[in-house]
C-alpha cells in the first residue's frame, strides 16, 4: 500500500478494435477516486483508436498518449507515420518512447533521442523506456546499457521534467518473468542517481514495466523509489487493470 503519486500507464500494442471502447467506462468512474488516492491513468491506445479514446475520456481523470511517433515534427513524406504534433492535434498528452519492442525493429539511441526533442517541442510528455536485454544482464553490463540509453537518449534536452522513464527489463516484458524487490530497487535508484547527477534533474520520476499482474502487484508496491508501472498484457483488461490500481492504495 503506497500514498505516493504512482503513474498507471496502459500500453495496449498492436490490440483493441473499436468495441474495446465500451471497456473504458467502468475506468472512467473509478477513476474519480484518484483525486483523492493520488493516482494517474494514462492510456497508450493503438493509433486508430486515439480519437475514439480522444473523445471517450474527454473531461475525465484519464489522459492519453501515442505509443511512439515519428522524430520530424512537422509534415512530411513519410508514408505509415504520425508526428508529435498530429498526436497532440488528437488530444494525447503523453507518447511511450524507447520501447524495446520498437528498438529491436532498428530504434537506436540516435533516433529515439531525435523523437524526444520534437515531441518535447510539440508539448507532449514523454514516457522514455530503457532496459537490459536478458544477455546484458548475464553479462553483468545492465548499468552500462541503461547509462547509455540514458546518457543518449536524453542528451541535449533541457525540458527533463517533461519525461518520465520506464525501467522495462526487456526479459521481463510479456514474459511473466519480474526482477526481484531488490534489484528492481537497485535499479531504479541508479537510474534517479544518474539523471540528478548527469541531468541535474531534482525530483526524477521512474515507473517500472515488465510483466505487472494482479498477483505481483502487492510485492512491487513495496519498492520505495518506484513512481508507477507501465503495463501491457494485463492493462487490457479493463477490471484487471482497475484491481492492480486499487491493490496499490488498499
Ligand atoms: C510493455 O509493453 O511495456 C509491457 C510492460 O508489457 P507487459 O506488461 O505485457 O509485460
Amino acid at each position: 500500500m503506497t500514498n505516493k503519486y504512482m503513474y498507471f500507464i496502459a500500453n495496449w500494442k498492436m490490440y483493441g478494435e473499436l468495441n474495446s471502447i465500451k471497456s473504458l467506462n467502468k475506468v472512467i468512474k473509478f477513476s474519480k477516486l484518484s483525486k483523492k488516492y493520488n493516482f494517474k491513468i494514462i492510456y497508450c491506445p493503438p493509433y486508430t483508436l486515439l480519437n475514439s479514446f480522444s473523445k471517450k475520456l474527454k473531461n475525465t481523470n484519464i489522459h492519453i498518449g501515442g505509443q511512439n511517433c515519428h522524430y520530424y515534427e512537422r509534415s512530411g513524406s513519410f508514408t505509415g507515420s504520425i508526428n508529435s504534433k498530429m498526436l497532440k492535434d488528437i488530444g494525447a498528452k503523453y507518447v511511450i518512447l524507447g520501447h524495446s519492442e520498437n528498438r529491436i525493429l532498428g530504434e537506436n539511441n540516435l533516433l529515439i533521442n531525435k523523437k524526444i526533442k520534437s515531441s518535447i517541442k510539440n508539448g507532449l510528455k514523454i514516457i522514455f523506456c530503457i532496459g537490459e536485454t536478458l544477455s546484458n544482464k548475464k553479462n553483468n553490463i545492465t548499468r552500462k546499457i541503461l547509462m547509455n540509453q540514458i546518457s543518449n537518449g536524453l542528451k541535449g534536452i533541457k525540458k527533463l521534467n517533461d519525461v518520465l522513464v520506464a525501467y522495462e527489463p526487456v526479459w521481463s516484458i510479456g514474459s511473466g518473468i519480474v526482477p526481484s524487490n531488490h534489484d528492481l530497487e537497485n535499479n531504479i535508484n541508479f537510474i534517479k542517481n544518474s539523471l540528478k547527477q548527469k541531468f541535474k534533474l531534482k525530483v526524477p520520476k521512474v515507473l517500472y514495466g515488465g510483466s505487472v499482474n494482479l498477483q505481483n502487484i502487492v510485492n512491487l508496491i513495496k519498492i520505495d523509489a518506484v513512481d508507477g508501472f507501465l503495463i501491457g498484457g494485463a492493462s487490457q483488461d479493463s477490471n484487471k487493470f482497475i484491481d492492480i490500481v486499487k491493490k496499490t492504495f488498499i
